[in-house]
C-alpha cells in the first residue's frame, strides 16, 4: 500500500492524480491533501478520501473547511506553508505528488526531499529555480524523483534504465499551443481566453499561457537539464501540434525512442505513480490510424521570444533561471488580469532579465532573493506600462 501527499489537490493534475488513485483503492490510501482556497473542491476531496490532514492557505480558509467537513469526516484541518512542508515529510507518508503551481510548490517539494520521498514532480517551477540545490538535496537524502510532465515522464521512459550511456540528444516535443498558426501582428490583441482554449490538453490557467507562449517549453528544457543530467546543446525543442509524441531520446546509433499516448495526465501520473508496475489510468487506447497525421517543424523564436529567453537563462545559469521564472508569474498574471498584452510578457521577462543578470542562488535564501527582485522589477515593468 503506498501512502500519499496530494500538494495542490484542487488544481489539474491534482484532480487527475485522485483519479487514478480512485482507480486502486487496494495500492494507494491518501494521508493528506493540500488546496489553498478552492474549498469546496477541497471539501467534496476530504469527503471522498477521507484523508487524515488537508491543508488550506490561511486561517479564514481553514475555518470554512473545517465547517463543511464537521460531523462527515475526521480530517485535521491546517493551514499555511509550514504544514504544507509537514504534510509532505509526514513518516507514514511515502509518496508525495507535488503538484502547487508555480514558485510557492518549492518549499514543500523541498521538504518532500529531504524526508526521502517518492516524490512525483509536477511543479516545474521548483526545478527552474533551484534545480542544482533540488538535485542535491533528494540526492542527499536518498529521495526518488519521478516526473509527472508528460515529456519529462516521456524521457524517463526511454531513457537507459541504468546511466546515460549511448545518449545523444533529448528532444522535447511542444504542441506550440493556440497561437501556433495565428499571424505574429495578430498576437498583441488575444485574450487570456483565446490563450488558456489549449487545443490538446486541458490544464490550469497559468501553464496554459506558458503553453501559448511557449514558456511552458523553456521551463521544461531547465527542468530536462536538472532531471537527465544533461546540458542545454543536448536538449532539443520540436513542434508536435497533435500531442502524441509525448518526448523522444536520440541514441549515438540513430535510434530515437519516443513514448506516445493520448494527450491526458493521467498516464504520466500512473506511471509515476506505480513505477515500476504499470497500472490501467482510464486513458483510453491510442487510435494512431485515426490520429492520421503525425507533423513535426522547428519551432519559430521571433513568434516564441520566451523560447530564447529560457535557454538564455539555462546558459547563464546560477540565479537567472529563477529571476525567468519570478518575472514570468508576475507577467502571466498580470496578462491573466487584464494588465499586460500578450507580446508583452516576453519583453517584461527579458527586461526583467536585463536588470538582474548573476544572481547568486547556492542556497535557498539566494534563490528567494533572487525570485523577490525579479517579481519586484517585473511589477515595476508592467507598472511603467501601464
Ligand atoms: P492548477 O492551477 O490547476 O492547480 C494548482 C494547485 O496549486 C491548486 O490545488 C491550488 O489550490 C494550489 N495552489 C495555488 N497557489 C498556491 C499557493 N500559493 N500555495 C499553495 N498552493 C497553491 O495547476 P495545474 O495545471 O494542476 O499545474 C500544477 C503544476 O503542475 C504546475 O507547476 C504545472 O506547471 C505542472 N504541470 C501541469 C500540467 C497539466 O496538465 N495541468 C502538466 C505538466 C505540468
Ligand atoms: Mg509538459
Amino acid at each position: 500500500m503506498r501512502r500519499l501527499t496530494v500538494l495542490g489537490a484542487t488544481g489539474s493534475i491534482g484532480v487527475s492524480t485522485l483519479d487514478v488513485v480512485a482507480r486502486h483503492p487496494d495500492r494507494f490510501e491518501i494521508v493528506a491533501l493540500s488546496g489553498h482556497r478552492q474549498i469546496d473542491r477541497l471539501a467534496e476531496q476530504c469527503i471522498a478520501f477521507a484523508p487524515r490532514i488537508a491543508v488550506v492557505a490561511d486561517a479564514d480558509a481553514a475555518v470554512v473547511l473545517r465547517e463543511r467537513l464537521a460531523g462527515l469526516v475526521p480530517t485535521e484541518v491546517m493551514h499555511g506553508v509550514e504544514a504544507l512542508e509537514m504534510v509532505a515529510a509526514l513518516p507514514e507518508v511515502d509518496t508525495v505528488m507535488a503538484a502547487i503551481v508555480g514558485a510557492a510548490g518549492l518549499r514543500p517539494a523541498l521538504a518532500a526531499a529531504r524526508a526521502g520521498k517518492r516524490i512525483l514532480l509536477a511543479n516545474k517551477e521548483s526545478l527552474v529555480m533551484s534545480g542544482d540545490l533540488f538535485m542535491r538535496e533528494v540526492s542527499a537524502h536518498g529521495a526518488t524523483l519521478l516526473p509527472i510532465d508528460s515529456e519529462h515522464n516521456a524521457v524517463f521512459q526511454c531513457m537507459p534504465a541504468k546511466g546515460r550511456e549511448g545518449v545523444r540528444r533529448i528532444l522535447l516535443t511542444a504542441s506550440g499551443g493556440p497561437f501556433r498558426r495565428t499571424p505574429i501582428a495578430d498576437l498583441a490583441n488575444v485574450t487570456p481566453e483565446q490563450a488558456c482554449a489549449h487545443p490538446n490538453w486541458d490544464m490550469g490557467r497559468k501553464i496554459s499561457v506558458d503553453s501559448a507562449t511557449m514558456m511552458n517549453k523553456g521551463l521544461e528544457v531547465i527542468e530536462a537539464r536538472w532531471l537527465f543530467d544533461t546540458p542545454a546543446d543536448r536538449i532539443d525543442v520540436v513542434i508536435h501540434p497533435q500531442s502524441i509524441v509525448h518526448s523522444m531520446v536520440e541514441y549515438v546509433d540513430g535510434s530515437v525512442l519516443a513514448q506516445m499516448g493520448n494527450p491526458d495526465m493521467r498516464t504520466p501520473i500512473a506511471h509515476a505513480l506505480a513505477w515500476p508496475e504499470r497500472i490501467e489510468s482510464g486513458v483510453g487506447v491510442l487510435d494512431l490510424a485515426a490520429a492520421a497525421d503525425l507533423v513535426f517543424e522547428r519551432p519559430d523564436l521571433d513568434r516564441f521570444p520566451c523560447l530564447k529567453l529560457a535557454f538564455d537563462a539555462l546558459r547563464a545559469g546560477a540565479g537567472t533561471p529563477a529571476v525567468l521564472n519570478a518575472a514570468n508569474e508576475v507577467a502571466v498574471a498580470a496578462f491573466l488580469e487584464h494588465r499586460l498584452g500578450f507580446r508583452a510578457i516576453a519583453d517584461v521577462i527579458a527586461a526583467t532579465l536585463d536588470t538582474l543578470p548573476d544572481q547568486p542562488s547556492s542556497t535557498l535564501d539566494e534563490v528567494f532573493a533572487a525570485d523577490a527582485a525579479a517579481r519586484e522589477v517585473a511589477r515595476r515593468q508592467i507598472g511603467a506600462r501601464a
